[in-house]
């Protein structure tokens, strides 16, 4: 297939990952973040809601066992991504079609969380890579495996940057409006599905806020919790850690937001403040 490739990401420094095949997180569209079974062994997913998503905290505070509220940390001792890469994959036809909200206002936005104080434990130097794919759309009803698939093809063909060319590097694959999961209620997602791969998708509702929220939620927690093997919450009434249906920072404060910077993002766990924080917002909840 055939892309518009704006610049890779920049490579960096950062610890090296093997990391075995893998599972998810996913954001759904209820107020709860309920199990789910998945064709991956894990993943993390975002359930839709009011749209909202969330970051992570300092790292080493999650570590901290932080009990209060009933919530806890667990730390599997996996990889995280401490200075992570994004390269964001637009999928469709209709990305070229100067759509509203456009791949450019979706960059931008990215590029500010990624920059800005909304991740500011997690990286000192972030990048994020662009392209756009419009010979292809993806499924009206899509897969996990549809963004794999796409992302492997890419990867393949040495049209987008590989996970072994870029250190801890987080595909991101942001679908066009009017599209959505086969899985229900799922509005994003985030997992591994193998070969190094780290990736997401975030589905889009025809606004530039909703997707931002979408994003930030994966975002914080691909990287507390890449493959499923790091950072995760047991959550009473919540959710509860999991090596299938991953119980992240961002899935307990699904449905808060805040404006860093002027961009919307989703509220994280932080359990050294037994809160949902976004750094960097006006709000304080
Ligand atoms: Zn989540």
């Amino acid at each position: 297939m055939s892309t518009d490739e704006d610049k890779p990401i920049a490579s960096q420094v950062t610890k090296p990952s093997s990391q075995p095949t893998s599972s998810g997180g996913a954001v759904k569209i209820t107020s709860q973040n309920t199990p789910q079974s998945q064709s991956q062994s894990g993943s993390g997913i975002v359930r839709a809601q009011g749209g909202v998503v969330m970051v992570p905290l300092p790292l080493r505070n999650l570590a901290s066992q932080a009990t209060k509220g009933g919530v806890s940390s667990v730390d599997g001792g996996g990889l995280v991504l401490t200075q992570v890469n994004v390269y964001l994959v637009y999928w469709g036809s209709a990305w070229a079609q100067d759509p509203t909200p456009s791949a450019d206002d979706i960059t931008k936005s990215v590029a500010s969380i990624m920059a800005g104080p909304y991740m500011s434990a997690l990286a000192q130097y972030r990048n994020v890579g662009k392209m756009l794919v419009t010979t292809s759309d993806p499924p009206k009803t899509f897969s996990s495996d549809d963004v794999s698939n796409l992302l492997k093809d890419l990867i393949n063909m040495e049209t987008v940057p590989g996970p072994n060319d870029v250190d801890q590097l987080l595909y991101c694959v942001i679908m066009p409006v009017g599209v959505s999961s086969d899985q229900s209620n799922v509005i994003g997602e985030h997992f591994s599905p193998g070969e190094d791969i780290l990736c997401a998708w975030v589905m889009n509702d025809g606004t530039l806020d909703s997707v931002t929220t979408l994003f930030s939620h994966e975002l914080v927690e691909a990287c507390t919790n890449p493959n499923g093997d790091g950072y995760q919450l047991d959550a009473p009434g919540q959710c509860s850690a999991s090596p299938i249906n991953w119980c992240e920072i961002g899935d307990i404060c699904e449905g808060i937001r805040d404006d860093v910077n002027g961009v919307i993002v989703q509220e994280y766990w932080s359990a050294s403040d037994s809160a949902c924080i976004a750094p960097g917002s006006n709000v304080t909840n």
